[in-house]
């Protein structure tokens, strides 16, 4: 995605105009096959734009190319799409779930109540951010409650179910009702996709906040609930600065933040 503002919606791209990655995990299992951690536009998305609501094409001026779409860049490291059998979804926004149509097999999870508020659509940003025909292809669906175990200070954390991987679910509310985190312990150390807790990671990766305004903007404009957004940063900032050699922490949307986790060289 590539609004209008550059470094001043992004933070670092010089000329008018951001560059917002949508940051999805594949994870390689031994006996659950491809799991995807969010799945961006869809090829769906790509060939018919519509499917994504007018205000939010535009604002965020979205490129759609076949070739960034989770099910081309499976195709592409020799997997076939049925090789994905489980989607774990952060929550249900339209620029995370286009890709179910591609994956239509697939078992979902995600919270029961980013669900419910899909589905009922409260209000003008609800029926342009949730956009039933990017998943009504998903027929295989598994819901959690807030009411699992405490992790590294995050409460009511649970294991998404059916799997021999450990994966867990940790609610993120605030940007969404149902919005969660998804951690996966990979070789002894956690990695935490944070979604759209946060969208910069001056936001959690410095002990004072840090976020270009064109974002500080976007994220009140999609706020469910602020207070809730707030606390969650707070308490992922703490997570951040407390446990930096045994926790990755990483957002959807900060080609930076990513382009970082990439090199894998310590952080500035
Ligand atoms: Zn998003």
């Amino acid at each position: 995605m590539c609004p209008f503002g550059g470094p001043l919606f992004d933070g670092t791209t010089l000329g008018l105009f951001a560059n917002l990655v949508c940051h999805c995990w594949l994870i390689e299992t031994d006996r659950d096959g491809l799991i995807l951690v969010d799945t961006g536009f869809g090829s769906a998305d790509v060939e018919n734009p519509s499917r994504i609501a007018s205000f939010f094409r535009h604002f965020n001026n979205i490129k759609f190319k076949h070739s960034l779409t989770a099910v081309s860049q499976v195709k592409q490291l020799g997997f076939a799409p049925s090789d994905v059998r489980h989607i774990v979804l952060t929550h249900l926004d339209f620029d995370h779930a286009g890709g179910l149509s591609d994956f239509p097999d697939a078992m979902v999870h995600v919270m029961q109540t980013e669900y419910t508020a899909a589905k009922i659509l409260d209000g003008w940003r609800a029926t342009r951010r949730y956009r039933e025909m990017q998943w009504q292809r998903s027929r295989h669906w598994r819901f959690y409650e807030p009411d699992g175990e405490q992790w590294k200070g995050f409460s009511s954390v649970t294991p998404v179910q059916g799997l021999d991987q450990e994966i867990l679910m940790v609610p993120l509310p605030g940007h969404t009702s149902g919005h969660a985190g998804i951690a996966v312990c990979s070789q002894g150390h956690w990695k935490l996709h944070a979604g759209d807790a946060y969208f910069h990671h001056g936001e959690i990766h410095r002990p004072r906040r840090h976020c270009p305004p064109g974002l500080r903007f976007y994220q009140r404009m999609m706020d469910q609930d602020h207070a809730a957004r707030v606390s969650t940063q707070n308490r992922l900032r703490a997570l951040a600065l407390t446990e930096l050699d045994d926790m990755q922490i990483i957002c959807s949307h900060d080609a930076a933040e990513l382009r970082h986790v990439q090199s894998n060289s310590p952080r500035q």
